[in-house]
This record gives C-alpha cells, sequence and structure tokens, in this order.
C-alpha cells in the first residue's frame, strides 16, 4: 500500500483518536524507519520509547519468533518459564521483591493504586484512601488514571472521574506537607495512603524533579507509612541511563510501574513492590488475562538482556553527547535543555514545538513534543552516533529555519 492509501483506509475506519503526523512507516533498521515509498526518518521517538532496542533487531525478533512457535499463550492459572525468567531477572535488576506483569502503563498504574489502597484497607480500615499526585503529571487514559493525572485538560468529559486523589505542585515540600496537615486533619487517622510521582515527567514536559525534593518526599513516606509509589513507564527500562531512574535519584520505592520500553514494542506493563507491599495482592484481588503473555516475555528478557551495564553506560554518555550538541549550536530559540539519558526535552522560545516536530518529519527525522513548550527526544536506546548525528543536523537546520522566520 502507498502511504496515501494508508491514510485514505485510516480516515475511513478507524476513530480519529490521535494528531497523526503526515508520515506512514513500514519498516526500520536500528534508529532508522522508511516509509512504504522508501523516504528514510531517523527515529527521535521510539514509539513513545517502546522500541528500545531499536528496529530490525534480529536477536530479539528470534527469540520472539522461537517463543512464538513453541507456546504463545498459556494463561495465568498455570505456570511458564519466560514468565519466571523474567521475573527473576528484572526483580533482582530493580532491587525489587515481587512483580506482577500487565499489559500496558494504565493498567500498571491501575494496579499500583490498588496496592496502596489495599495496603492501606488491611492495615488501618477504610477512610484512608487518598493518594497525592502532581500538577503536571500524567499517569494514563483509564477513568482512574486520568483522575490521577494532575492536568486539568485531561479532566472533561467522562464524568464521574475515580474519587481520592488531590495534585500538588511538583518540587514544592511545604505544599506537600500543607497538603498532608490538612488532610490528617479533616479525616481520623489522616486521608492519605501515598504519593504518586514520576521522576521525570514525560507528557508534562520533561520535567525532572529537584533530588532534594525527591529525597524529602521519600522521608515523608517512611514517617507517615505512606507508600512511595514510582510511574517509570516513560522513565524505566534503561532509558535514563540506568534500569530504573529511581536508582539513580538513590530513592527505593514501595511500588514501582513500568511499560513501554520493557519488551521492546510488544505490549508489556507492570509493577514491581519491595517486601512490604509484595503481598498485599492475594489470590483473587487482582489479575490479567495476558500479562507477562510467553511471547511478551521473551522479548522482556531479550531487552533485558540487551540493556547490560555497557550498554547503560553507553545511554548517559550519548545523552550527554546530544545535550552538549544541541548547547553548542547557541540558538536563541533553544530556551533549556533538561534531562537524563536519552529522555531529553528542548523547551523552546518563539517556536510552537508542534510545528518544529512537522517540519522535521517532513525532512527526515521524527521527534516528539512535550508540554506546551518542549521538543522531546527519546531515540532507541541502540541508536549509533552516526544517526544521532543525522537526526541533530536535521533539528538544528529546522531550528535555525524556524528561527529565521
Ligand atoms: C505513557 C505513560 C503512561 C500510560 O501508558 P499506556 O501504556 O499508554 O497505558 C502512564 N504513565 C506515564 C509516565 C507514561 O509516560
Amino acid at each position: 500500500m502507498t502511504s496515501d492509501e494508508i491514510k485514505a483506509l485510516d480516515e475511513q475506519y478507524v476513530m480519529q483518536t490521535y494528531g497523526r503526523y503526515d508520515v506512514a512507516i513500514e519498516h526500520g533498521e536500528g534508529a532508522t524507519l522508511y516509509s512504504p515509498e522508501g523516504k528514510q526518518y531517523i527515529d527521535f521517538t521510539s514509539g513513545i520509547g517502546v522500541s528500545s532496542i531499536g528496529y530490525g533487531n534480529k536477536e530479539w525478533a528470534e527469540a520472539v519468533y522461537a517463543q512464538a512457535l513453541k507456546l504463545q499463550h498459556i494463561s495465568n492459572l498455570f505456570y511458564s518459564e519466560p514468565y519466571v525468567k523474567l521475573a527473576s531477572e528484572l526483580t533482582s535488576r530493580a532491587g525489587m521483591a515481587k512483580v506482577f506483569f500487565s499489559n500496558a502503563g494504565g493498567e500498571a498504574n491501575e494496579g499500583m493504586i490498588k496496592i496502596a489502597r489495599k495496603y492501606s484497607f488491611d492495615k488501618y480500615g477504610k477512610g484512608r484512601s487518598t493518594i497525592i499526585s502532581l500538577l503536571q503529571s500524567f499517569h494514563g487514559r483509564t477513568i482512574t488514571t486520568l483522575a490521577a493525572t494532575g492536568q486539568d485538560e485531561f479532566h472533561n468529559y467522562f464524568f464521574p472521574f475515580t474519587e481520592g486523589f488531590i495534585h500538588v505542585p511538583a518540587n514544592d515540600i511545604k505544599a506537600l506537607e500543607d497538603t498532608l496537615g490538612a488532610e490528617s486533619a479533616s479525616e481520623p487517622g489522616g486521608g492519605v495512603c501515598a504519593l504518586m510521582i514520576e521522576l521525570i515527567q514525560g507528557e508534562g514536559g520533561v520535567l525532572p524533579l529537584d533530588p532534594g525534593y525527591v529525597k524529602a518526599v521519600a522521608d515523608i513516606c517512611a514517617a507517615n507509612d505512606l507508600l512511595l509509589l514510582v510511574d517509570e513507564v516513560q522513565t524505566g527500562v534503561g532509558r535514563t541511563g540506568s534500569l530504573f531512574a529511581y536508582q539513580q535519584y538513590g530513592i527505593s520505592p514501595d511500588v514501582v510501574s513500568f511499560a513501554k520500553g520493557i519488551a521492546g514494542g510488544l505490549p508489556m506493563g507492570g509493577i514491581m513492590a519491595n517486601e512490604k507491599c509484595s503481598g498485599v495482592f492475594t489470590p483473587g484481588t487482582h489479575a490479567t488475562t495476558f500479562g507477562a503473555n510467553p511471547v511478551a516475555a521473551a522479548g522482556a528478557l531479550e531487552v533485558l538482556r540487551q540493556l547490560d551495564d555497557a550498554a547503560l553506560a553507553a545511554i548517559l554518555e550519548k545523552g550527554a553527547y546530544a545535550c552538549d550538541a544541541i548547547k553548542g549550536w547557541n540558538l536563541p530559540v533553544v530556551q533549556e535543555i533538561r534531562g537524563m539519558g536519552l529522555m531529553i526535552g528542548i523547551s523552546l522560545d518563539g517556536a510552537a514545538p508542534k510545528k518544529v516536530a512537522q517540519t522535521c518529519s517532513e525532512n527526515g527525522l521524527l521527534i516528539l513534543t512535550a508540554g506546551a513548550d518542549a521538543l522531546r527526544m527519546m531515540p532507541p536506546l541502540t541508536i549509533t552516533y552516526d544517526e544521532l548525528d543525522k537526526g541533530l543536523a536535521i533539528l538544528k537546520t529546522v531550528l535555525e529555519g524556524t528561527y529565521d522566520e
């Protein structure tokens, strides 16, 4: 099919929920994608952090293929080897006790919210169920994770939303303390059971939390038996140069969620909990049909195998290389460069990110936007320096043009 034929069918048969770019992709190799007509794109998006080890990754494809031939699915009512291998590899590298696998980020966060509420219910009874999350956060598209998301634009149309979420500004310990004080005054024993944070707010604009704030939040949680829930759906699986971002922040969450990059392009998400929280779910209290299906688990095991210590170190180096390159352009349109590893936000002054991203796509570079003012760069973690250079050259030309306009 040609790109135009694909677009026509999409318009006719698909619910138009996405503001799609005018780009159809047919195949990829490394961090380079090709349209049906053979137009080449450098990919700074990785399917929003999903294609973590790039396209046409032969070892990954072979692992997935071999598992698909052997056993493509078995109900979670039975045991299987890929599932437990993945569970032990992931939890030991993450320093967490146990895992529950699901299929996507929103579903993972639902599980995280359920653990927090059940932990509190088991220990304190009803009424201690409020979860505090941060303004500018993004936690998913289900009714409950929309309620957890700290951006007003997501709190529309689908009323009533799930109760029990409060949003406070990020990097403001006093606002958090005041809210906790007010909540415990209004509810005997305190109405709050958990805090939910992204260490780098991805959709909100690639906004890293201050390390001092994160440490203080962890201390407040520990002192009040509030669970610290960390949403690493976007930051996890090597994106920031460590397997999980909390490993660089020097905290250990009670529960952490992951999804996007974990299985290299196959749908998978999940949550890991520490000792304190890993017995909260008991048989019958949480489940999912597909979670860590053998094929997805085989893909995830191969992703973890490829993301060894050398690969993680290379992610930090490539991220620093890209940030230095962009800084070196000295373009007035570039206001700030922020992020960690290969999760980079470039806030713009006097140019609309969406328009810049569109112009980039016309010129052979796919790049994301984040928040109101930023471009977001999240290439496959395996991107080569040659591909980085090519993509950065396109970005520079487009940003120079934008500035000249
Ligand atoms: C993408 C994302 C989600 C939602 O994940 P889905 O797989 O789309 O459900 C949740 N939290 C964060 C931080 C995300 O980036």
